[in-house]
């Protein structure tokens, strides 16, 4: 008798499930970021060092977490999000995975000071490579304050992987602007290596378009807003006159979680049929509100494509949606603007 198959080590199982979900250190700021909102945060604070390479920390005033909970949540499939199968198809949270803050843990220098509204002291949690280094209670302030440095200080094949500056920041710069757009209602700050580069208070989604792309979208968006029993779809087009040559100031969102979806996207489109120039490309925000059983959530962590059990309903209702709001800001082009 030779039995060779032995269970892995905690951190060898950790570092192999961040390969999925840590890919660089925009995925860092899209896990946080999500966490942050999913605990009721009404302000979030964003500091980038490097290109999030040395640092990402992320600072929130939501509910905070006990003792024992701080140090649970660097556990794997540890999550106060789900409790039962019947959970998965219902999710209302952004996270249920509970495999984010395990994953970044195994593969970068954690540090977590943390604490409920209710309680005198906080705790703080040091992790490195899964290894925790020290727990204590600390004072601090109620809510979350995390920080990742040396992303992949342990797996340097990952960081030789990583791009340019430029690149791994217009990276994180996407993740911000997916979730801040997808939560108005939640202030939103960002500082890239001691510079402030966005700050948005919480107020309505026009106000949160304007605040993030500039003044100049308030008379060039017009709203759209279209209800069935099936789906509902709201948000702000932009005018055709106001369309560009890049294609990146487009966003649809599934239950506020942001997605790619072509077929969607060619539905839009074709309610603009005719308005636009060749190779220009117009803006949209677009929120797409459904029960969660009649859609797949249940994708991989870092993936953004979901299906819809009739998505040619959605396709419709889409098309119906941005034709009308274009017809509306046809007959009334000074559409009030309601923030
Ligand atoms: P998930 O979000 O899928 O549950 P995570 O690994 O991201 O998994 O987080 C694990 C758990 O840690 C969460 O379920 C939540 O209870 C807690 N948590 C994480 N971040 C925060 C935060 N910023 N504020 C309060 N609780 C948090
Ligand atoms: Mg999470």
């Amino acid at each position: 008798m030779h039995n060779v198959i032995q269970l892995l080590p905690d951190s060898i199982a950790n570092q192999i499930a961040a390969g999925e979900v840590v890919q660089r250190p925009a995925s860092v700021v899209k896990e946080l970021l999500e966490n942050s909102v999913d605990a009721g945060a009404k302000s979030v604070q964003l500091v980038v060092r490097d290109a999030g390479r040395t640092l990402v920390q992320v600072i929130d005033d939501g509910a905070g977490m006990t003792e024992t909970d701080a140090r649970m949540s660097f556990e794997r499939h540890a999550t106060s999000k789900i409790r039962s199968s019947d959970d998965l198809f219902r999710i209302k949270t952004m996270g249920f995975r509970g495999e984010a803050l395990a994953s970044i843990a195994a593969v970068a220098q954690v540090e977590m000071r943390t604490r409920r509204a209710a309680e005198e002291l906080g705790t703080l949690v040091r992790i490195e490579g899964s290894e925790i280094k020290a727990q204590e209670q600390i004072s601090c302030l109620p809510g979350t304050n995390l920080l990742v440095k040396n992303l992949f200080f342990n797996v340097p094949a990952r960081r030789n992987f990583l791009k340019s500056n430029s690149v791994e920041m217009r990276h994180i710069l996407d993740e911000f602007q997916r979730v801040a757009l997808a939560h108005p209602e939640v202030a939103f700050s960002l500082f890239q290596d001691d510079r402030e580069v966005f700050n948005l208070p919480s107020g309505k989604l026009s106000r949160r378009i304007v605040d993030m792309f500039g003044k100049g979208y308030r008379d060039q968006m017009a709203y759209c807003e279209e209800q069935t029993p099936y789906v509902t779809v709201r948000g702000y087009i932009g005018k055709p006159e106001s369309a560009k040559k890049t294609r990146n100031e487009q966003y649809f969102f599934v239950n506020n979680r942001f997605i790619k979806h072509n077929y969607l996207h060619h539905a839009v489109l074709g309610a603009y049929e005719g308005t636009l120039p060749d190779n220009y490309h117009p803006f949209y925000v677009l929120f797409i509100d459904i029960d969660p059983s009649h859609i797949d959530i249940n994708i991989h962590p870092t993936k953004t494509e979901i299906k819809f059990d009739d998505e040619r309903s959605v396709y419709a209702i889409m098309m119906a949606a941005v034709r009308k709001a274009m017809g509306v800001y046809n007959l009334s082009p000074s559409l009030d603007f309601d923030s």
